[in-house]
């Protein structure tokens, strides 16, 4: 984690806006993330989140505006855009943003080295012998050294979380983005995803998090960034959340429910 704001930020979004139909789901967002910095996005269900995840990680068009990572424009403002780039060019512009999703989205049929050497050798050319060294070291690093060898079914759903997370970061991505990866899993099982998620922010980690995790925000965030109804109505580094609190009361109200 670090605090400076001043460099050019790795993640540079500026006035995107994104409508399903006649639902205006984005309005104008800047947002930026700098390196090594660790923002969570936090907010009503419906505010947005998800989507605008979604638009830096090509998985969803916008509208207007534009999503820039190192200075480089990424993103598509519309589908035809998509079609013309290429499965092969999109594979490998969203291995630069590493997902991971709030339903795993783990291969069934493969076992958790393979899920990671998937993309390893198709995206980033590795040989499979490079790629099995590679997955076998991320998933040491989570934890799942054990397991290598064992289909998600096989896993509990913290572990196929962490088999998810090390598959992004296998794939050294330039930023990390995270959307509820927690949501789906037993209370149990929350802290063990968190702590992978936390040692790899220490580790410098850049990462933009979807969360209703609001204790871990607080606790591993560099910055808070709240969203509602399409647009980012408050943020601030986790110490000014009170401040923020008494001048927002759409924020005091999302945040008193977490009491
Ligand atoms: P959040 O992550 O904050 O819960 P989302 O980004 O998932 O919000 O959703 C924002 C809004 O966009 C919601 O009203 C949702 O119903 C709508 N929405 C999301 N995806 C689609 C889609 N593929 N088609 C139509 N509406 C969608």
């Amino acid at each position: 984690m670090n605090n400076t704001q001043s460099a050019t930020p790795l993640l540079r979004i500026r006035n995107v806006a994104k409508a399903f139909g006649p639902v205006q789901v984005l309005h104008s967002i800047d947002m930026d993330v700098a390196k090594g910095e660790v923002v969570s996005v936090i907010g009503p269900s419906g505010s947005g989140k998800t989507t605008l995840l979604r638009c830096v990680n090509f998985l969803e068009s916008y509208d207007s505006g534009s999503i820039q990572i190192d200075g480089a424009e990424v993103g598509y403002r519309d589908a035809a855009n998509q079609q013309r780039r290429g499965e092969r060019d999109l594979a490998r512009m969203r291995a630069e943003t590493g997902m991971v999703f709030q339903s795993f989205n783990l291969f069934p049929h493969l076992t958790a080295a393979e899920n990671v050497m998937l993309g390893l050798q198709k995206v980033r050319g590795k040989s499979k012998k490079e790629a099995r060294e590679i997955a076998e070291h991320w998933l040491n690093r989570v934890g799942l050294g054990h397991r290598i060898n064992n289909l998600p079914s096989e896993l509990s759903g913290g572990q196929q979380q962490r088999v998810g997370i090390a598959r992004a970061v296998a794939m050294d991505p330039k930023i990390l983005l995270l959307d509820e990866i927690t949501s789906a899993l037993d209370p149990e099982l929350v802290n063990e995803v968190l702590d992978v998620v936390r040692q790899l922010a220490e580790e410098g980690m850049t990462m933009l998090m979807v969360t209703h995790e609001i204790a871990f925000a607080r606790d591993a965030s560099d910055r808070i960034i709240f969203m509602a109804d399409g647009k980012v109505s408050a943020q601030g580094e986790p110490k000014d959340l009170p401040a923020l609190v008494a001048e927002n009361e759409r924020l005091k109200a999302f945040l008193s429910r977490f009491h």
